[in-house]
């Protein structure tokens, strides 16, 4: 092989492989599937919302639990006339350090995995520190990683799925990172069960911005 065919090779392979070395045909979604929610909290629903959960391959989260718990989410947020009217749960295979979620190593998956949003992703572990079960990163808080706007992660384990996605959720929607102290709402700082309430002005704010954000459709 002469010199110029060897750098010409070189190039070739920087081309297929993302900055940090994982080559990207390594990262797909394996396999995909529609949910059609409950038609039960449609009547007075002013919003329709479509949410797309990722799990990946070999890794702890199963499928029936987290349909359960976006089942019940969706009937948290329902009281503010959003109805979640489809839930698209899609597999990804990629490799292990993909499986955890880290600011660097999650923007980089979706440097090479497009995604719809709102997304959530299911994650073994979190690294980032400090740890929390789960994090939702909205549009404004973004701008330093583009690449995570409008996502959810969601750590193995997870205490209150159902509360913590709900409450993850109306992070993103409204895209704000506020916090309530009413007693029983949705967004005090701690998840609980009896913490699932929202206020008016709650629900205003995330049918405004969700709208805004192109996350959510007006009837
Ligand atoms: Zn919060």
């Amino acid at each position: 092989m002469s010199p110029r065919a060897g750098l010409q090779s070189l190039a070739l392979a920087l081309l297929l492989t993302s900055p940090q070395g994982f080559p990207a045909e390594r990262v797909r979604i394996a396999e995909a599937t529609s949910f059609i929610m409950s038609a039960k909290a449609d009547l007075n629903a002013s919003h329709d919302l479509v949410l797309y959960a990722h799990t990946f391959l070999g890794t702890h989260w199963r499928t029936d639990v987290i349909i359960q718990a976006v089942t019940e989410a969706a009937l948290l947020i329902a009281p503010c006339g959003v109805h979640v009217k489809r839930l698209e749960l899609r597999t990804i295979e990629a490799p292990r350090a993909f499986h955890f979620y880290s600011t660097q190593q999650s923007r980089e998956l979706l440097r090479v995995l497009e995604v719809p949003k709102p997304a959530f992703f299911f994650v073994e572990d979190t690294y980032n520190r400090p740890a929390f079960d789960a994090e939702a990163i909205g549009l404004a808080n973004s701008k330093g990683r583009p690449e995570l706007a409008n996502t959810v992660w969601v750590a193995y384990g997870a205490r209150d799925l159902s509360q913590a996605l709900a409450h993850e959720l109306v992070h993103v929607l409204s895209d704000s990172g506020a916090h309530s102290n009413e007693p029983g709402n949705l967004m005090r700082d701690e998840t609980a069960l009896a913490n699932s309430s929202l206020s008016g002005t709650q629900c205003e704010r995330i049918r405004a911005q969700g709208v805004a954000n192109g996350l959510l459709a007006p009837r």
